[in-house]
């Protein structure tokens, strides 16, 4: 088959052939270059053992790709007109299957276990970047059977996720992933390689999901540090004694105390563990 996704030029014949128009609501960049596109499955290490879950196929550039590497492909598009491009470009395949819907709604779990042999899998996403953080969120929450996920994200959103304490980046969207999974960045991608071009380079990251995550009540970690982030420049005392939790001062110094925290600690200073300290010694507390 002739493999030619990735040139600019394919590209633009296709787009007109179907007059199709992107979609910015979408946020419908495609790649269009081939060694982007290789180094993403690359950074998957994508073997013939590997079942896997794509979200956003656009025009199937990356599917093909992920397709003449893994056992089974199975690609969840929600813009309905790209369906029958995608049955133009792919229909060759026989380990690929196009799913269409949102991908915030699709059941995962009956995808995985009734199309991709029950997991673990691995998923591969250039997400539109309206819906990178609930769409993360939705694949390391869940408990699904994903082993990795190797994500295109804004280069901005990728600094914050792995930023280590004390950097300024670091916040709750560091400690949610880092929750739930080891964050890493593979490769830094410059604007220029998609068309059309989005305002911002992007960073693609790989998110290892941890086999055993840090036992604790999730809905006490969760609040602990958005109460914590809330007031970022205050101490851990006093933004943990304001916003959700609303504790009293005398509470909180009792169970920083006894996690062994310094009250006078700001959150960007804490890591997962110190959260998770917080959270387990909270509900003991007779407060
Ligand atoms: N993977 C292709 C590539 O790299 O060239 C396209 C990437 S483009 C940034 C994002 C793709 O996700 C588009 O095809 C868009 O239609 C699709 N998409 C947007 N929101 C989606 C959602 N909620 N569920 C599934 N697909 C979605």
């Amino acid at each position: 088959m002739d493999r030619r996704l990735y040139s600019p030029r394919y590209v633009r014949e296709i787009l007109d052939r179907y007059g199709f128009r992107f979609s910015r609501g979408l946020g419908q960049n495609f790649l269009v270059d081939g060694n982007i596109v290789k180094g993403i499955c690359r950074a998957g290490e994508i073997t013939k053992e590997d079942y896997v879950l794509e979200i956003g196929p656009g025009l199937g550039t990356m599917t093909e790709e992920i397709g003449l590497n893994a056992k089974k492909v199975v690609a969840v598009e929600l813009d309905e007109r790209l369906l029958p491009i995608l049955d133009e470009t792919l229909g060759g395949y026989d380990n690929i299957e196009i799913v269409h819907g949102d991908i915030l709604k699709v059941n995962i779990e009956g995808i995985i276990e009734e199309k991709l042999g029950g997991g673990p899998i691995k998923v591969i996403a250039n997400l539109p970047y309206y819906a990178t953080t609930p769409i993360i969120a939705r694949l390391i929450e869940e408990d699904l059977s994903i082993d990795t996920i190797i994500v295109m994200v804004q280069e901005e959103v990728a600094d914050r996720i792995v930023a280590d304490p004390g950097n300024r980046r670091y916040g709750s969207l560091s400690v949610f992933v880092n929750f739930y999974a080891y964050p890493e960045i593979v490769m830094d991608v410059p604007r220029t390689v998609f068309m059309p071009q989005p305002n911002v380079d992007s960073a693609v990251m790989k998110l290892k999901l941890k086999q055993e995550l840090p036992k604790v009540n999730r809905e006490i970690f969760f609040k602990v540090v958005r109460s914590a982030f809330g007031k970022r420049r205050k101490t851990i005392l006093n933004s943990l004694s304001s916003g959700e939790l609303n504790l009293k001062k005398k509470d909180i110094r009792k169970v920083l105390e006894a996690a062994d925290i310094p009250p006078n600690k700001r959150a960007e200073d804490l890591k997962v563990e110190h959260f998770a300290k917080i959270s387990k010694i909270l509900p003991l507390l007779d407060i």
